[in-house]
């Protein structure tokens, strides 16, 4: 059987079995035809890359991030995630629409129509993010609603004014999240809900509120797992007490690493996702939970888990198993076994 490539002596990370597993890897069509023991007793391939028995993780999805940050166009910024083996991401424009408006946004989602990297987008929720602030555009009721007109929307970004949601009825937030809830009643909304504990918190969650991504704290995460809202980890929260929680823990389903905002600088010399997860090893993670919580490969069981926070589907995710063109082994991943 022709193949385009035959990658051989591989360890491949099966996220079902969240282990991994050592094998050849078979590419047709750009895409992964067969992962197993199988090589050129079963294929005749136009292209052999000998492995040397490095290590093969799907593609990470960071959720959470803003685009602005970094300072590059979308195109750009995709080149330098794939180098990091991400391969999908959640950019919510919220600079872009501060400036611009819905035009902004919109010209977000042109740009990165053609990227490397698979873009799927959060419309801004808090633009402005305080009713003090004079930006140069807003978003309002009308601009959410022509916005979920468009496919490459998975969520609605950050609720950041949480202080106006808990203590005014009719405030715009609260009348944003009432539209959404009756008309987008299965929409995720995400939040940006630093310290806020008990009642409030509470207040937050029954306003349609589904995670928070700001500073962690044990105390914090405890009562957030508790009441059901999901939690996006920042390299800011990975410290210690936060890390042996999340180790010691049955919280798996309940949380993600994300980038948030990756300085230029950062971008260049550091790297991106792929930083907090070697992080996360060093911190002691057991060999499984970074790559469980990157998140992964959409086909798995965890990146499905994972996903789930933003209803991504697995036709809608590419991952490095989808297309060799995001193939990339890596030899830290040595560092986890
Ligand atoms: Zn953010």
């Amino acid at each position: 059987m022709r193949m385009d490539m035959l990658v051989r002596d591989i360890n491949v990370f099966n996220s079902y079995f969240k282990r991994f597993i050592k094998g050849n890897a078979a590419i047709k069509d750009g895409k992964f035809y067969y992962i197993g023991e199988r090589e050129l007793d079963a294929f005749e391939p136009e292209r052999i890359v000998d492995g040397q028995g490095k290590y093969m993780v799907p593609g990470l999805i960071d959720i959470h991030l803003h685009i602005e940050s970094t300072m590059v166009t979308p195109a750009t910024f995709s080149y330098g995630l794939i180098k990091n083996g991400v391969t999908t991401i959640v950019p919510e424009p919220h600079e872009m629409a501060n400036v611009f408006g819905i035009s902004g946004v919109k010209e977000m989602i042109k740009a990165s129509e053609d990227c490397v990297a698979d873009m799927f987008y959060a419309i801004p929720s808090s633009v402005p993010a305080t009713s003090m602030e004079t930006t140069g555009g807003s978003i309002e009721i009308d601009d959410i609603d022509e916005l979920m007109q468009t496919e490459d929307i998975i969520c609605l970004g950050e609720i950041m004014n949480y202080y106006e949601v808990i203590t005014d009825p009719d405030c715009k937030t609260n009348k944003i999240l009432s539209h959404i809830r009756s008309r987008y009643p299965d929409l995720i909304i995400e939040g940006h809900v630093p310290k806020l504990l008990d009642l409030d918190l509470q207040k937050i969650i029954n306003a349609g509120i589904n995670s928070d991504h700001t500073h962690q704290t044990v105390e914090g995460m405890d009562a957030r797992i508790a009441a059901g809202m999901f939690i996006e980890i920042q390299e800011k929260s990975m410290t210690e007490e936060v890390i042996d929680y999340l180790k010691e823990n049955q919280v798996d389903e309940h949380f993600c690493f994300v980038t948030d905002d990756v300085m230029t600088d950062s971008f260049q010399n550091r790297g991106h996702l792929n930083v907090l997860l070697k992080k996360a090893v060093q911190m002691g993670m057991t060999r499984k939970k970074p790559f469980m919580h990157a998140p992964i490969h959409l086909h798995s069981g965890c990146g499905c888990m994972i996903a789930a926070p933003l209803h991504l589907e697995k036709q809608q995710i590419s991952c490095c198993y989808r297309t060799w063109k995001h193939l990339k082994l890596n030899k830290y991943t040595k560092k986890v076994n």
